[in-house]
């Protein structure tokens, strides 16, 4: 486990007070992966270790933009939780029906996508960004917040893996896995869920990765891309410097693009 969650509630004190330095500052930098700009208080929180209330107390005075986007946040966090209380079963069942009949490749039945799953955990996809985020989780039991989003709509829209097995291997590595936060995140990149983002707003993760600046994230968690300069980090194999021992693309973007929105169509017309 990484360093930056100490167990226990001074730890997460300490972690608060150094946190106010950069809050005012977190709307401009908390979708950047490259930069360690966000609280990392998630695991504390979890645990009990401090509440949403403390947090707000110390806070609640200032007047930035960033406290006031830090503030949303902690409250999508109780929003979750609500969420839970409503829907016990919402990790485990799709909250608008429509998508029970999705046709989801199953890794159970279907060696290709038991392979791609297996790709997507060890962070072997071939998009660096997807690779960095889920080697991260695997080495530090955290990854960073727009990352979870990019690596959550990969597994769901590329390679159209039903969320449930995304909400169950987060659940199972992540240090600050959380019943209500996880399964509200999942179903709502899927489309699934309550007042969840539409299946068909698929996310490039390349342009996304250029998008946010995550070169340097990248070099830190895929070593193999460590050498490259921008832009082709981002994307090795288009530009033709895909390093040998890293993988070639699982699939092609507009290709896992038309097949999304080919499966979203034959469920709608079912
Ligand atoms: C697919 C997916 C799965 C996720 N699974 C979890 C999970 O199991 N546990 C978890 O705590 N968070 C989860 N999140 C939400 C979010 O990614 C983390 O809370 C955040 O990255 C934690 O880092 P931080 O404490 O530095 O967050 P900051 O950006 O500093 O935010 C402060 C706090 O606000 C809350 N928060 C922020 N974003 C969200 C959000 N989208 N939903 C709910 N609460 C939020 C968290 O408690 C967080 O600690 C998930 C997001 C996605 C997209």
């Amino acid at each position: 486990m990484h360093d930056f969650w100490k167990v226990g509630e001074d730890a997460a004190h300490s972690r608060l007070a150094a946190w106010e330095a950069d809050v005012d500052g977190y709307d401009d930098k908390r979708n950047l992966p490259s930069v360690d700009k966000v609280s990392r208080l998630s695991p504390h929180l979890h645990f009990g270790e401090i509440s949403p209330i403390q947090i707000w107390h110390r806070f609640k005075d200032k007047r930035s933009k960033g406290w006031e986007t830090y503030e949303g946040e902690l409250i999508w966090r109780d929003y979750s939780q609500n969420a839970i209380l409503q829907f016990p079963k919402y990790a485990t069942q799709n909250y608008r029906e429509d998508f029970d009949r999705f046709p989801w490749r199953d890794p159970a039945t279907d060696e290709a996508a038991a392979r791609d799953l297996n790709a997507w955990q060890q962070g072997r996809t071939g998009y660096p960004i997807v690779d960095a985020g889920m080697r991260q989780l695997w080495q530090t039991g955290w990854m960073h917040n727009r990352v979870r989003m990019i690596t959550a709509s990969f597994l769901i829209k590329h390679l159209l893996i039903d969320w449930r097995e995304g909400e169950k291997w987060f659940w199972d590595t992540l240090c600050d896995a959380d019943y209500a936060s996880n399964a509200t995140n999942w179903q709502w990149t899927a489309g699934t869920g309550v007042d969840s983002n539409m299946f068909s707003r698929i996310m490039a993760p390349l342009s996304q990765s250029e998008k946010f600046d995550a070169a340097r994230y990248i070099r830190t968690y895929v070593p193999e891309l460590a050498k490259l300069d921008e832009p082709y980090i981002h994307d090795p194999e288009e530009f033709g410097r895909r390093p040998a021992g890293y993988p070639r693309k699982i699939v092609p973007h507009r290709e896992a693009r038309e097949r999304a929105l080919a499966a979203l169509k034959a469920m709608k017309d079912s």
